[in-house]
């Protein structure tokens, strides 16, 4: 490895502990140290949104100020920064599109995040005594930076080295756009080059299509879903460009957080435990069924559903089967926001099945900690899954994912095995409700009948290794073919 370290500019719009609304965020909040510890110096470049709390918002300290081109506009940039947990952090202020009290769902949420891309790709050449050589983009929020860069400022010193790495973390959103907005934002009208790798139809352009065509390498979250995404059911309409570069796309799994994820310390739970000493999690699940309403019972599996309520996350599954569900003994318990129908569909359960379902509609990131360790089994019957976050962390609270076998779910979960007891949670293969049914039947049965082989998963589960150390020397991997280390 050469002495010099990688200079990593890891460019998103969610970053735990300042921006989250999902997956990404918690990614954004936990890489950059791993990569740290692998031979980088990662530095992750945020816009100064309003929501991001007072607490770190006074401690930023102001670098400098600049202005960013944007089609006919010269906006201003400000350039802030923020140690924190021994990470830098650059945030990128400009009060008229980031004063904003939510992350994203505005009318003009194209034109702010290419803004943010162009600020990105600006802002490089602002920062002190940090060299780029990997500007790492994420989701489509920053999918304009490879292309900005390249069109833009690669005829520069500063900037004709650095190599773009974009990882996809959600296809579904892609940013696609108005055509006008290729003259009228981008710059680009008349580039011939840029508005066919941008165009997805004769009137609209497509963001995230513009950084699988401009970047030098692309990633997305597990090998399978690398996969996945070349074929049309899972690619989006973008199968084709992901076939066309599928030499350079990369499957790296995604690790979480270990301090912040751990049973054995972790302060949000009522009681701790570890592998060994697994009192604390009967204690957490009676407290869970007392806080919320269930009846308050030792012998009742408890399985629960933390996410976004989506198509994505199985929601229609889940409908299908409810009654069925609530006729067998177990509790069910989610968290989540999402879709208007989700949300009523699971108030209506939790009116009609009272004590046995109990329904959380809103983000709730304490009580989502007490669930993880209150919880014998977690569902996610997912129709797509990029990675998934949710049944990593179960399983590092030793309560067992129920899973489908797509993406990550497929890649991080190890199904049951009855003749040797092996496996780490429970899998079925087909998005159709009853043979997730008759999976948690199963399920049931080892609750019931086989308390060995239960306890035994559980701490298969518990022993993994969930950390981002594996991945994030991927990562470096990917960048040192880049770099041509
Ligand atoms: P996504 O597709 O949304 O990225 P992931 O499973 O990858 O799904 O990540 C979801 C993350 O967000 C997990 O850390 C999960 O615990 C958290 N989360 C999702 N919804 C909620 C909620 N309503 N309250 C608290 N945490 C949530």
């Amino acid at each position: 490895m050469s002495e010099e370290k990688i200079g990593v500019l890891f460019a998103t719009f969610e970053c735990v502990p300042f921006l989250k609304t999902g997956g990404l965020g918690d990614v954004a909040g936990s890489l950059p140290s791993y990569l740290n510890k692998n031979g980088c110096d990662t530095r992750v470049i945020l816009p100064k949104l309003s929501y991001i709390s007072k607490e770190y918002r006074n401690k930023m300290k102001f670098i400098c100020d600049y202005y960013v081109n944007l089609g006919w506009r010269n906006v201003y940039c400000g350039l802030f920064t923020l140690k924190y947990k021994g990470v830098i952090y650059y945030f990128l202020d400009n009060e008229y599109y980031f004063k904003r009290d939510n992350i994203y769902g505005y009318f003009d949420d194209g034109e702010r995040m290419a803004y943010f891309s162009k600020a990105v790709v600006e802002t490089i050449m602002h920062i002190p005594d940090f060299k780029v050589d990997i500007l790492h983009c994420n989701d489509w929020h920053t999918a304009l930076a490879p292309v900005f860069l390249r069109e833009f400022y690669m005829l520069s010193d500063v900037y004709k080295n650095i190599k773009t790495v974009y990882t996809v973390h959600n296809l579904k959103f892609q940013g696609q756009m108005s055509d006008y907005m290729l003259g009228d934002v981008l710059g680009l009208y008349g580039n011939e080059a840029a508005m066919n790798q941008l165009r997805c139809d004769d009137r609209s352009i497509n963001f995230m299509k513009g950084a699988l065509c401009y970047s030098d390498a692309l990633s997305t979250v597990s090998n399978t879903y690398a996969e996945e995404i070349q074929t049309a059911f899972f690619g989006e309409h973008l199968e084709d460009v992901f076939r066309r570069r599928r030499d350079i796309l990369y499957g790296i799994l995604n690790g979480i957080d270990v301090k912040e994820y751990n049973p054995g310390k972790d302060t949000l739970i009522p009681a701790n435990y570890t592998m060994t000493k697994m009192e604390g999690k009967c204690e957490c699940k009676k407290a869970l069924q007392k806080e919320l309403g269930l009846q308050v019972k030792a012998d009742i599996p408890v399985f629960i559903m933390i996410g976004r309520l989506t198509e994505q996350k199985g929601m229609d599954l889940l409908d299908c089967i409810m009654d069925e569900l609530m006729d067998l003994p177990l509790q069910l318990v989610v968290l989540g926001t999402g879709d208007k129908k989700y949300e009523d569909m699971l108030l209506y359960y939790q009116e009609k099945y009272k004590g046995k379902l109990s329904a959380n509609i809103r983000f709730d990131n304490a009580l989502s900690h007490r669930m993880y360790a209150g919880a014998d089994a977690l569902l996610m019957p997912s129709l797509f899954e990029p990675c998934g976050l949710s049944q990593i962390i179960a399983m590092r609270y030793g309560t067992l994912p129920v899973v489908r076998e797509t993406g990550g779910l497929k890649d991080s979960v190890k199904s049951y095995n009855k003749y040797d007891g092996s496996g780490t949670g429970f899998s079925f293969a087909n998005y159709n409700a009853h043979e997730l049914l008759f999976l948690i039947k199963d399920v049931l049965g080892v609750y019931y009948d086989n308390k060995k082989a239960w306890n035994k998963l559980i701490h298969q589960a518990m022993k993994e290794d969930f950390s981002w150390t594996k991945s994030a020397v991927n990562y470096v991997n990917m960048y040192k073919d880049l770099l041509g280390e």
